[in-house]
């Protein structure tokens, strides 16, 4: 849907042209040209990064690009995916009717999953907890029993525990305190990530869930950094292509911010640049979830390349020594 702020282009009356018409890809590989060579990655042989997600397909809209960056660089990355999406819609009309989503819509997730893991190079494990789904409705309906959301702390994050003394990251990431997005399990993700953090190396607590191990860094994604968005919608209105994220910057300055978009300013900003690509495998990879012409890929990557090459994080807490800004989730370890 086209809003007022899709400005016609300047001077030669081309108008605007969406971003799937060859004229917006060869715009954004003109600019990509003057783009300075995205930096590689320092060698991370050694490390490791546990990245905690609610659902399958969390992974590859939030971070993605950064995780095979770091496998590229020989890091260890993992993603630990809290429960199996099993209340998640079809979210794609492309998909048409599958018949095996209406019998066994997590099972397909699973297929999902395992093939977005092999575009991105990562390990994958499932925490095992089932989908709170979004509740809709006034009033709310209650959540399903024993989904995620409801479970109690500690009950919901000794699998976590339990994973970060078996894989022992250096680094974990996870959303912050609103979920990054208002949904319970998200919410609930970010609460069991606080607790195993903060947990995994005290030997005192979740006893029965191995040998502790201490965390070094630990990072909020900021998929949504509201920076982010404004750059790469003013390039694109400046090279007369149309903006997905008209709409919603315009509302979000007209003070309809919502609630759960917080003020965390990114500190860490890992460059990307090369790994654009992998992480669209990887969405694609969640066919059921993501629509192939749908907003997560209408920015052209070459715009994304030459604005804003970055995935952007927030430190939260580090043992180590570092300074911000980063331009590196290990900095400090190495
Ligand atoms: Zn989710």
């Amino acid at each position: 849907m086209r809003d007022q702020s899709f400005t016609e282009s300047h001077g030669s009356g081309s108008g605007t042209v969406p971003a799937d018409d060859p004229r917006a890809a060869q715009a954004g590989a003109a600019l990509a040209q003057q783009a300075p060579e995205s930096p590689a990655l320092p060698d991370s042989t050694g490390l490791r990064l546990l990245a905690v997600h609610a659902h399958p397909d969390d992974e590859s809209s939030k971070g993605a690009a950064m995780m095979a960056a770091y496998v590229a660089a020989g890091a260890r990355v993992m993603v630990a995916t809290a429960t199996g999406g099993e209340e998640g819609s079809l979210l794609n009309p492309a998909a048409g009717e599958i018949q095996q989503c209406h019998r066994d819509l997590a099972g397909v997730r699973r297929l999902e999953m395992a093939e977005a893991a092999e575009a991105l190079g990562i390990e994958h494990v499932w925490l095992g907890f089932s989908d709170s789904g979004l509740p809709e409705g006034d009033p709310m309906p209650p959540l399903p029993y024993g989904s995620f959301a409801t479970l109690d702390i500690e009950h919901a994050s000794a699998p976590l525990v339990r994973l970060i003394r078996r894989f022992r990251p250096h680094v974990v990431t996870t959303y912050d305190e609103s979920g990054g997005y208002p949904h319970p399990d998200h919410i609930m993700t970010h609460r069991i990530s606080m607790e195993a953090y903060e947990a995994a190396g005290d030997p005192e607590r979740y006893p029965d869930c191995g040998e502790p191990w201490q965390p070094q860094k630990l990072y909020y994604d900021r998929a949504f950094n509201p920076a982010r968005l404004k750059a790469l919608h003013e390039a694109l209105v400046e090279a007369g292509i149309e903006s997905p994220y008209g709409e919603r910057l315009a509302r979000w300055e007209d003070g309809e911010r919502p609630d759960w978009l917080t003020d965390h300013q990114a500190t860490t900003q890992v460059p990307v640049g090369d790994y654009l690509e992998a992480r669209d495998a990887a969405l694609r990879a969640h066919r059921t979830q993501v629509e192939p012409e749908g907003f997560f890929f209408a920015t052209p990557n070459d715009f994304v390349r030459e604005v804003w090459p970055y995935d952007d994080f927030v430190l939260v807490d580090s043992k180590v020594e570092t300074s911000i800004p980063e331009d590196d989730l290990f900095a400090g370890l190495r």
